[in-house]
């Protein structure tokens, strides 16, 4: 057992909390920096684990990386982990600004590498978050408890989670084996038998639904695969210079200051900019493919549009899914091998921070513009929210887009809340 006790303990090694690991070292005295842990479950950092596909791009700019919005000058640079690997060279004869997604994924762990004073420690998962109270019943800091058996002690927590799956209801009674959403297809779509002629139903009419059809055709020549959506058709991302302006870290005080339901029309005009479509690359791949198919007669690629799964069952190892048409409502049966949802995540706060919310009897967390959430005045320790500040913040807030920004946010609201009195003395973090 350890019992490290930090300044600053940030639950999850992803793209927000190592932008804030940077932000902490640049910009905070090194003392509190030496103070400060991240801790991720996993025994690496990969971005997007379960839908990092090799031929898969960034769809932001490689501008936009964990610091260059906040400090261009920073030794954190996408451009300074490209120089240091020897790849500038290679990356600007390539001509694009979007990089590939395993290369963010590799300058993710480039950065996790290259900090000298915050401390990554992988392998740890936080199970379960109490509270330190002072002998005057206040509370002053966080216990967590972490997958290897050793407890943490924090003034400050920031939760980095990333969001939680969405798996509809509907699909909740099917056997688990025959069922992958997209946060795990990388690795589960390697456990199928890639020369069996399986029946894919891959459920969703967005970008990880189609990059879950387009890899599993092609790595499976014998599959059929049947694409299901509400939609009429998949359709493109929407965008354009215009709407990406409300992307723009500048953006977030106007969408912040605004009335709730101002911010609400906002987000459901900019959905089609991030969520509901398919870059026109893979939707143009995807259709000249079926297009060939028609032309040869060998059809292993289907679209199913405007229809709803309304039932879904396992008859042995077969799953049965009922589909309602929209224009009859006409009921159908759809019989597959494997379901693959492009379903999305939860809207809600993940379950971690749910539990942290109910630990301080709060019903649901609010945040102030600095992504601190707001605490009853008997909490004094801190605990910042990352990623999960749409509603409040703007579309940009579960993207990379605004997060090197954000991380420099955050440490100057810790700096400014740091209590005059000395830090907490640490028991030095084990290696
Ligand atoms: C397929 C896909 C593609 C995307 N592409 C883009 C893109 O091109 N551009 C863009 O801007 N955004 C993209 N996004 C949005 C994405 O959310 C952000 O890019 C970014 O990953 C958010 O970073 P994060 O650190 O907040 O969360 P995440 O990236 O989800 O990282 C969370 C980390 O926390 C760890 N963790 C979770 N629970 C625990 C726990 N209990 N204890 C310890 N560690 C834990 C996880 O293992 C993970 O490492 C994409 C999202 C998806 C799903």
């Amino acid at each position: 057992m350890e019992y490290p006790e930090v300044e600053l303990l940030a639950i999850g090694a992803g793209p927000s909390n190592l932008a804030l690991a940077v932000a902490i070292e640049e910009m905070a005295p090194s003392d509190f920096a030496r103070k400060c842990l991240v801790i991720e479950q996993h025994e690496d950092i990969v971005w997007q684990r379960g839908m990092l596909l090799p031929w898969a791009q960034s769809q932001v700019s490689f501008l936009k990386d964990l610091v260059t919005m906040r400090n261009p000058r920073s030794r954190f640079s996408f451009i300074n982990y490209l120089y240091e690997t020897d790849r500038l060279h290679d990356f600007i004869n390539m001509s694009s600004l979007l990089p590939f997604r395993l290369e963010i994924s590799n300058y993710l762990q480039w950065v996790a590498r290259s900090l000298s004073l915050v401390q990554v420690r992988y392998g740890r998962r936080c199970m379960r978050v109490d509270v330190v109270r002072s002998a005057a019943g206040e509370i002053t800091g966080w216990m967590v408890e972490l997958s290897d058996g050793s407890v943490a002690t924090a003034r400050n927590l920031v939760v980095g989670v990333g969001r939680d799956p969405h798996i509809p209801e509907i699909f909740q009674g099917l056997d688990k084996t025959a069922v992958i959403h997209s946060t795990e297809y990388a690795y589960r779509v390697g456990m199928l038998d890639h020369a069996a002629p399986l029946r894919v139903a891959v459920v969703g009419a967005a970008q990880s639904a189609a990059e879950m059809l387009w890899e599993t055709y092609q790595r499976m020549p014998a599959a059929q695969c049947a694409m299901i959506m509400r939609t009429v058709g998949l359709g493109y991302y929407q965008t354009s210079q215009f709407t990406n302006e409300l992307y723009f870290p500048s953006f977030t005080d106007t969408f912040y200051g605004a009335p709730a339901e101002a911010r609400q029309r906002v987000l459901q005009e900019m959905r089609r900019t991030n969520y509901a479509g398919v870059t026109p690359e893979l939707l143009n791949t995807i259709y000249r493919q079926m297009y060939l198919e028609r032309l040869t007669g060998q059809q292993r690629l289907r679209m199913i549009p405007s229809v709803d799964i309304t039932e879904a069952r396992m008859e042995g190892e077969e799953v049965v899914l009922t589909l309602t048409q929209h224009m009859t409502g006409q009921h159908t049966e759809l019989r597959c091998d494997v379901v693959m949802l492009g379903t999305g995540f939860e809207r809600t706060l993940p379950a971690l921070t749910r539990a942290i919310a109910d630990l301080i009897g709060v019903e649901r967390f609010m945040v102030s513009r600095a992504y601190r959430a707001m605490m009853p005045a008997t909490v004094s320790a801190g605990c910042y929210l990352q990623g999960t500040n749409e509603e409040s913040h703007g579309i940009a807030d579960s993207l990379i887009s605004v997060l090197a920004v954000r991380a420099g946010e955050i440490v100057d609201d810790l700096l400014a809340a740091q209590p005059s009195t000395e830090l907490l003395t640490s028991i030095p973090v084990p290696a």
